[in-house]
């Protein structure tokens, strides 16, 4: 158990502060190396379950063998020791005395500032959806939807995703496609394809729309061109162990694959931070949270303003902990916040060897056809990520 820690909030001895920042993701651990770069004495307590960091980016590469799960989770330990920082393996579980205390389940903690970086939730509502593989339940998952390609001799797969209702920017489609394209070619490149019907279905009339609509046009080209079977604006309402219900009627699945809307974490509930519509908590453009003195969220766990488009990904998650973590130095030093993040969607569309390059920020939207250096340019990145925490 952790025991009670009470460091004297709101100290003014610079040398004994404590920040706790929430999470060992992309967010908190890019928190974590900006509060060092630029606060050399703080003190940083870490609340996670565990000294690890889940790359879920390259979880795609997971269910055709081309990673294993000890390439994509990093234990922490090295990183933390180099870091300075002390870990607390728990979770959050609530927040009182305005932010300065964090309840947990090892005991309470408090800060004199505070980073929430614990991502998001899914949501669980669809009946049966026990039934489908998730994407987003990290490494265990997508073993499982290992094993069941190898047992396949054939049949249906499919592959879908839907949002929140009550906050469109709360989902994520961009690895379903992934794992759609590079199934199709694995399979493809195996001789197997032709046993397979492979079948995408989303709510959306234009899937990926936040991608643009040069993106939409090309995936959705993509997808008639490799005989994918389409099912657009059909709004998934049940699962089973062999169909899939759509509001458009149902259709048998032998394997299913489904990435559902996102939300806030269930934690917040017992919390005086302001929520989104869609559950998460409510930012301005600081990265700060508001009514809350020193208390600030970055990635998934955070509700932005910016474009419609702006995306819930690994790269914004490091822009906004970088500029909650300046922020928070700054306010420590009498400086008002004033580091934005730049809301910039940057995304390669694996497709098991070749890949399809995405960029939109207020001044374009681009999209490059496939190409094989695109597959190689993201596991490069990736390597080059990983060293940071190795
Ligand atoms: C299959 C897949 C592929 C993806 N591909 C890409 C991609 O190619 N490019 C891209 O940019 N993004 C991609 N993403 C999205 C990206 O992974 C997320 O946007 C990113 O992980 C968000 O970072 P985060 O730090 O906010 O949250 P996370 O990375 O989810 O980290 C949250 C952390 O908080 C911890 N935590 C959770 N609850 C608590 C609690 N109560 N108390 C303490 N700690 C807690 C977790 O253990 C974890 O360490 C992908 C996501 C998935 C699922």
């Amino acid at each position: 158990m952790l025991d009670f820690v009470h460091m004297g909030i709101g100290r003014t001895d610079p040398s004994s502060r404590r920040v706790t920042v929430v999470g060992s993701g992309f967010a908190a651990l890019t928190a974590i190396r900006t509060l060092r770069r630029h606060a050399p004495g703080l003190g940083i307590d870490v609340v996670a379950p565990r000294a690890e960091f889940v790359y879920y980016p390259g979880t795609i590469w997971i269910p055709t063998g081309g990673r294993e799960p000890d390439d994509l989770v990093i234990p922490l330990g090295r990183f933390f020791d180099r870091m300075g920082v002390t870990h607390h393996p728990a979770e959050a579980t609530g927040l009182s005395e305005d932010g300065r205390r964090l309840a947990t389940t090892a005991g309470e903690l408090a800060n004199d500032g505070l980073i929430i970086a614990c991502g998001g939730r899914f949501l669980d509502r669809l009946p049966g959806l026990e039934h489908a593989i998730l994407p987003c339940g990290g490494t265990g998952p997508m073993l499982r939807l290992r094993e069941r390609l190898h047992e396949l001799d054939g049949g249906t797969i499919a592959f879908g995703f839907s949002g929140n209702p009550e906050e469109p920017s709360a989902m994520r489609g961009g690895p379903v496609f992934e794992f759609l394209f590079g199934i199709e070619r694995w399979l493809r490149k195996q001789g197997r394809r032709d046993r397979f019907e492979l079948v995408f279905f989303t709510p959306a009339e234009k899937p990926g729309q936040r991608l643009g609509e040069k993106a939409v046009e090309r995936l959705v080209r993509e997808m008639r061109r490799c005989g994918i079977t389409l099912r657009l604006g059909e709004k998934p309402q049940r699962f089973s162990e062999r169909s899939v219900e759509t509001s458009a009627g149902s259709f048998d699945a032998d394997l299913i694959l489904f990435m559902p809307g996102m939300t806030g974490n269930a934690w917040f509930d017992d919390t005086p931070l302001p929520r989104s519509p869609g559950g998460m908590i409510q930012a301005d453009a600081h990265c700060r949270v508001a009514g809350l003195e020193r208390v600030y969220v970055a990635g998934d766990a955070g509700s932005f303003p910016g474009p419609g488009w702006m995306p819930k990904q690994a790269h914004m998650a490091d822009l906004q902990a970088a500029a909650a973590a300046r922020n928070l130095v700054a306010e420590f030093d009498g400086v008002p916040p004033r580091h934005g993040y730049k809301a910039e969607l940057m995304c390669i569309v694996d497709m098991h060897d070749r890949g399809l390059l995405v960029t939109r920020t207020e001044k374009g939207n681009r999209v490059l056809p496939p190409f094989r250096g695109w597959h190689w340019a993201k596991r490069l990145f990736e390597w080059n990520y990983l060293r940071n925490y190795r």
